[in-house]
């Protein structure tokens, strides 16, 4: 018979595994919290009353209120560790009478005060103090003796009492142990409590992470080998980044990592997690300007995956601002460079060759791809996504279709109104500001083939957009053109911002040479009524009215593709459609941040909840950064009065 079995058996469990909670007093406990292997006891009950008590099988009961005493759970005589299968009660293997053992006084406070919240079935108090006693175990290092576990209960029960205590004392531990710098991550050493079950266990974890971020911790010029290996849950907690993006990790050859025999369970070498994370402090640099490198990927130039930037960092290729401790990989911040991507392929051309072919700016192509009327697609060229465009795609545009732009400067005509000439003829254009909210008017060829083109340019008596009859060629300079300056002052801006609008094409410059730069006034009408369209509203005030940050709304709503952003240079805005969208999405489901805040506790509760198989995602908004999982909301009701009513007893696998 296995050692313990026989007390292992004498306990009820919330499950029929030998590995399910434990029922104990009127609290549930992980099996592994109780003394199976060995048994304590108190030398002076066992004096009085020749029988062994419950509350010395757990852990965290290493001393007697009663009598004041520490708990033994050694053989005085032999020091072995008592074994459940000795000849009698009070009888050790080597014969000697335990009930003989000298007691040692000590402070049984914590005792006290463990025993109190198991008999009031204080629950979720009691399940964060037994994490935190798990957690601070590899962390402090107090394995050995009944007293330094006592020690350990001690400061785990002023954890819970007032963490702020208790984290400078960890982090004090963590600094003293090394001189010279720390040579293992700080990451890695509070991994136990990191990637903890117990969510007051994993936020203990992060307020020891920000009081060593405060004292500011050192690398050690050399890294340590970190034996063992690490689960990929562990792993993502340990970097701050979701499972996906730690295998993406691996994938990349940037963390050493394997999958198991049946190919499900990944372990990940420490040492390769503690080289990346000690690589990326020390190639740290102090800059302005770092932006998040899951942004950097939106800006326009090279595009990077997580990986890949890390890849550059670690090889010097980009330089990074660093990363927050307590947050970890996700505020990973990085600084643009200049380098840009060739790439040719035979049979496509970019946005950027074709705008130059039809003499348009870029936006105008990705406007007109946006609205259909050009077919592309995404392609990877080392590594970088970028939008292409078939070359039989792009001739059948450029043979079809033209850019009322470039048509006027094909026959040496001011561009200015001439797509509003063109319609007073008649001709409706396939995409435009009127018809489909496009930066400028594409007409179909053949629909021009029959038109005297040099006479439209001439045209001077046609209806503008808003609506007046141009009389006379002078007064057509005034109300065609608006002068850079003016169009400033009514936009509310700089000048020199304004004409930085002109290459992004929300405005066009009219030709005149020679004179001050003009704006034409239609592009300008047309900006000012996006700016003042009321069913437009900025990202910012969406977000406020949705309850979020600015940042969560973009990584919810934006990043996974349920709203557009429309930059009007000035602001970024979207539709009032999108918005409403955005709150039908939230009347309907939850997300993990929210259910976390909702109960108060740390965002993995869902997921914890998911793996459990209670609950499981509705709906997964994927994006290139990273899915947002979507559960619904009376699912998440249900469950959370489910909770409520058993308590968090199943905090535990
Ligand atoms: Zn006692
Ligand atoms: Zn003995």
């Amino acid at each position: 018979m296995k050692e313990g079995v026989g007390v292992n058996l004498a306990y009820h469990r919330d499950g029929v595994t030998e590995v399910s909670p434990i029922r104990w007093a009127s609290v549930t406990t992980p099996w592994s919290s109780m003394r199976f292997v060995s048994g304590a006891f108190c030398p002076l009950c066992l004096r009085k009353q020749l029988y062994l008590q419950r509350t010395w099988d757990h852990r965290l009961v290493t001393s007697c209120p009663k009598h004041g005493v520490l708990l033994i759970d050694r053989c005085p005589e032999c020091g072995l560790h008592l074994s459940w299968n000795r000849p009698g009660i009070a009888t050790c293997r080597c014969g000697y009478d335990l009930s003989l053992s000298a007691p040692v006084t000590i402070d049984t406070d914590a005792t006290a005060f463990v025993k109190e919240l198991a008999t009031t079935g204080d629950q979720k108090v009691f399940a964060a103090l037994d994490a935190l006693f798990e957690g601070l175990l590899p962390i402090l290092d107090k394995v050995g003796s009944l007293t330094e576990q006592h020690k350990l209960v001690e400061l785990a029960v002023s954890g819970i009492r007032r963490p702020e205590s208790l984290v400078p004392l960890v982090a004090n531990y963590i600094l003293d142990n090394e001189c010279g710098g720390l040579s293992v991550h700080p990451r890695i050493t509070c991994l136990p409590l990191l990637a903890s079950g117990n969510t007051v266990v994993q936020e203990f974890g992060v307020l020891v992470l920000r009081e060593l971020d405060l004292r500011g911790w050192l690398p050690a010029s050399s890294i340590e080998e970190v034996p063992g290996q690490t689960g990929i849950r562990e792993a993502a907690a340990l970097l701050g980044l979701t499972e996906d993006l730690t295998k993406k990790l691996v994938h990349h050859n940037i963390l050493c990592g394997k999958r198991n025999k049946s190919g499900h369970a990944w372990r990940i070498e420490n040492s390769s997690l503690n080289r990346l994370l000690m690589d990326l402090e020390n190639r740290k640099s102090v800059v302005k300007d770092a932006i998040s490198v899951f942004l950097y990927r939106k800006i326009p130039g090279p595009r990077h995956s997580l990986a890949e930037a890390i890849s550059d960092i670690i090889a010097g290729a980009l330089v990074s601002g660093g990363f927050d401790l307590a947050s970890g990989l996700e505020s990973l911040t990085v600084v643009a460079p200049a380098r840009k991507v060739c790439a040719h392929w035979d049979d496509c051309v970019t946005v950027a060759e074709l705008a130059e072919r039809c003499n348009v700016h870029t936006e105008n192509i990705r406007f007109a791809i946006k609205a259909g009327v050009i077919p592309a697609e995404k392609r990877v060229t080392n590594s970088r996504r970028m939008t292409v465009i078939g070359v039989s795609d792009a001739e059948k545009f450029e043979k079809d279709y033209i850019f009322a732009g470039s048509l006027a400067r094909q026959i040496g005509a001011s561009v200015t109104n001439f797509a509003e000439k063109l319609m007073s003829t008649g001709i409706r254009p396939v995409s435009g500001p009127k018809v489909d909210g496009g930066l400028t008017y594409i007409f179909l060829r053949q629909d021009l083939e029959a038109l005297d083109l040099g006479a439209v340019a001439a045209l001077e008596n046609y209806p503008t957009r808003t609506g007046r009859k141009k009389l006379g060629l002078a007064q057509h300079t005034i109300e065609s053109t608006i002068s850079l300056a003016k169009a400033a002052k009514a936009l509310g801006l700089t000048v020199q911002r304004t004409k930085g609008l002109v290459p992004k094409g929300l405005l066009e410059a009219a030709e005149y040479g020679g004179r001050a730069l003009q704006i034409n006034r239609d592009s300008f009408d047309r900006l000012k009524s996006m700016l003042d369209d009321q069913n437009l509203i900025t990202i910012d005030d969406a977000a406020k009215i949705v309850g979020e940050t600015r940042s969560a709304f973009e990584y919810r709503w934006v990043h996974t593709h349920l709203v557009t952003v429309i930059d009007l240079g000035v602001r970024r805005v979207i539709r009032r459609e999108c918005l409403e969208e955005v709150q039908r999405y939230k009347r309907i489901f939850i997300t993990a941040d929210e259910a976390g805040k909702l109960l108060g506790s740390h965002r993995s509760l869902l997921p914890n909840w998911e793996r459990r198989g209670l609950i499981a995602p509705e709906k997964v908004m994927e994006s290139k950064i990273v899915g947002v999982k979507l559960y619904r909301r009376t699912d998440f009701d249900r469950l959370r009065l489910l909770k409520e009513y058993s308590g968090p007893s199943n905090e535990h696998k």
